[in-house]
């Protein structure tokens, strides 16, 4: 057996149609690479030896060994950088379009609402969001044991692998997408199986040809993170077909409202078809409320029952939930974050075009750009003239930034940096080809 091959059988990450480990040895370190580099620095080896072993019989000796394997060498997710942090630290006035917030804040109706029961935060919340429920039951066209309110999407990501996965499962998710669906199936126990992208997308074939016994969970992001791009109605109804009822598909819709050419309702029809769907949204994008961290799942009431036993007691504060409610009413403000981004989006990529770049198409609020091999550097030029966006090296693209479409101000500020840093390194010759 091959050397690199003995080294993917050992850790619990696989690349589907094999991109060889040594494909990572040239290349900038991504979240997927962390595991694999700390067992190959321990030689692959558990870390005592086989007379000590036996001595103490399976008992754990320090803190280190207390924690699973799989756990130890799993990454940290890396956010965008705090605003306040570039400010302090190169004392400017920075501007960010690195997390794909919503530009516009929350609906005036929603900051309003949340003011109200500020004064009620010495009670705990209704920890089953009996409200919320209702009115999104109403909107969605589900009931509410349909619906599970969470501490933001992501703690939907994370309990979906915790109830569904264990060691000797496996759960699958594209390369070249949303971090955290690689690192909750990781943290599960489970198998991590990786299908590469075609052209910046989630290539939803090859997903369904990777479907073994074990498989029990697969991630898909409609439209996808960092890349941008969505695949239609039609094409997942497709999909769908070809998933045995005994997988999960975790669909997570973050970024749905600014997607153009995918049917805003036709993931709902497909679960009242097919159960084996869990349909994930947050309030942290088109309702502006990131940082009050709530979102919200549809999908089977049996599994939310399970993630309902797993989830931390009072996980949405009343703050939260009171804000979320009045945002859904507010359909003024979503549409104008609708119509404001869409045309931004479309100047933001004008822009680009004519600084010579070839941004991906984008049905989201963000948006994908191959740079070259300074994608890196040219964060860091733009970090040091006010502007933070995201280089993408840590999410497997070691050649493409991000940028979060911001107001016009905002996005001129971004253009021009851009402008600055593309004439400085083609000055210096550094750029490479585009
Ligand atoms: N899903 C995707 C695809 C995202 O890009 C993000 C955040 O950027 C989230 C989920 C997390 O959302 P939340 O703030 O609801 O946890």
């Amino acid at each position: 057996m091959a050397g690199s091959e003995k080294r993917r059988k050992r850790s619990n990450t696989e690349v589907c149609r094999g991109q060889s480990t040594e494909d990572t040895e040239s290349r900038e370190r991504t979240f997927y690479d962390t595991e694999r580099a700390s067992r190959r620095k321990s030689g692959g080896k558990p870390p005592h030896s086989k007379r000590a072993r036996r001595r103490w019989g399976t008992m754990a000796k320090t803190i280190e060994e207390l924690i699973p394997d799989y756990l130890r060498g799993l990454p940290v997710y890396v956010p965008g950088k705090p605003i306040e942090e570039v400010e302090r630290e190169l004392n400017i006035h920075a501007v960010k379009l690195a997390s794909n917030e919503n530009p516009l804040g929350p609906s005036p109706k929603a900051m309003e609402a949340a003011r109200k029961v500020l004064g009620d935060s010495n009670r705990y919340p209704d920890g089953g969001t009996y409200y919320l429920r209702q009115k999104l039951a109403e909107r969605r066209g589900v009931t509410p044991d349909e619906l599970f309110v969470s501490l933001g999407s992501s703690e939907l990501i994370d309990l979906a692998s915790r109830v569904l996965l264990r060691q000797g499962l496996e759960g699958i998710t594209s390369e070249g997408s949303y971090a955290p669906f690689s690192i909750a199936i990781r943290a599960s126990g489970a198998k991590l199986v990786l299908v590469p992208q075609r052209h910046f997308a989630f290539d939803l074939q090859a997903i369904a040809k990777a479907i073994t016994p074990p498989t029990r969970v697969i991630y898909l992001a409609n439209p996808n993170n960092p890349t941008g791009t969505a695949f239609t109605g039609s094409e997942f109804r497709e999909f769908v077909e070809s998933v045995p009822d005994g997988v999960l598909v975790v669909l997570d819709e973050a970024y749905i409202h600014y997607a153009t050419s995918v049917g805003l309702k036709d993931s709902v029809e497909v679960y009242q078809r097919r159960k084996n769907l869990l349909i994930l949204r947050t309030f942290s994008k088109v309702y502006g409320l990131a940082g009050m961290r709530i979102g919200y799942a549809i999908g089977h009431p049996e599994l939310l029952a399970a993630m309902n036993k797993l989830k931390t007691p009072f996980n949405t504060s009343g703050v939260a939930q009171a804000a979320a409610l009045a945002a859904l009413d507010d359909k003024e403000h979503v549409q104008r974050c609708i119509e404001t981004n869409a045309a931004e989006r479309k100047r933001l990529c004008e822009g680009l075009e004519k600084l010579g770049l070839q941004p991906v198409r984008s049905e989201t609020n963000f948006v994908f750009i191959p740079v070259g091999p300074e994608a890196k550097a040219i964060g860091d030029d733009l970090l040091h003239l006010g502007v933070i966006v995201r280089p993408l090296g840590w999410m497997g693209f070691s050649e493409a930034i991000r940028i979060s479409v911001g107001t016009a101000e905002e996005n001129d500020k971004c253009l021009s940096a851009l402008g600055q840093v593309l004439m400085k390194r083609a000055g210096k010759g550094e750029l490479a080809t585009r």
